[in-house]
């Protein structure tokens, strides 16, 4: 129990130094920092997810993919299971993004059930974020386009956590209402009748 308070404590701690010049691309230009801790957060409280290694993971898990932190590092502090996990789900960067993307749904049955649960985990807070704080170059398409791609990547991992999966339906749907809201707000140009 102290270990595991440990090595959370000391997650965080790398992870905030890590992401520390970095903020999410809403509005509000929110701490990155943020987005690790919500995806450990509704793993423990939603997913009632309580080993230490996937919640460490879970926490570390966009530091490969979006800071300098090397593989050993994270071997050295954290030990080859959390290492393991991490690179799981994390994209080969050197791949071009819509590759990356068809990756993630060929992938996503085929992981860990611990990478299962942090990648589920990190499409709600990908989704919610992407429906109530967008970033702000994102067209209502962009948007509307990836919670479809997240869907099926979510598609691949289900059956492992009944309160996730039910979790991520949810947050669908009033990622879709919010985006239908929108839309009606803003249909687009209006063409006049004379020239159709
Ligand atoms: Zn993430």
């Amino acid at each position: 129990m102290k270990d595991d308070f440990a090595l959370l404590l000391k997650a965080l701690y790398f992870s905030a130094q890590k992401h520390r010049h970095q903020r999410r691309k809403d509005t509000a230009a929110s701490p990155f920092i943020n987005h690790p801790i919500e995806v450990a957060n509704l793993l423990w409280t939603v997913g009632e997810v309580c080993d230490a290694t996937t919640i460490t993971a879970a926490i570390l898990h966009d530091t490969i993919e979006d800071t300098d932190t090397t593989c050993e590092e994270l071997r050295v502090n954290f030990g080859d299971e959390v290492l393991g996990l991490v690179l799981e789900v994390s994209d080969d960067k050197n791949l071009p993004k819509q590759e990356r993307k068809r990756k993630q749904i060929v992938h996503s049955p085929n992981l860990s059930k611990s990478a299962k649960l942090i990648k589920l985990a990190d499409k709600i807070s990908n989704v919610h974020d992407i429906a109530f704080a967008p970033p702000d170059q994102w067209s209502l398409q962009r948007r509307i386009d990836y919670l479809q791609w997240a869907e099926a990547v979510v598609a691949g991992l289900r059956g492992i956590n009944e309160n996730l999966e039910k979790h991520f339906d949810k947050t669908l749907v009033s990622a879709r209402q919010k985006l239908d809201e929108e839309n009606q707000e803003d249909p687009g140009p209006v063409i006049p009748l004379s020239t159709i």
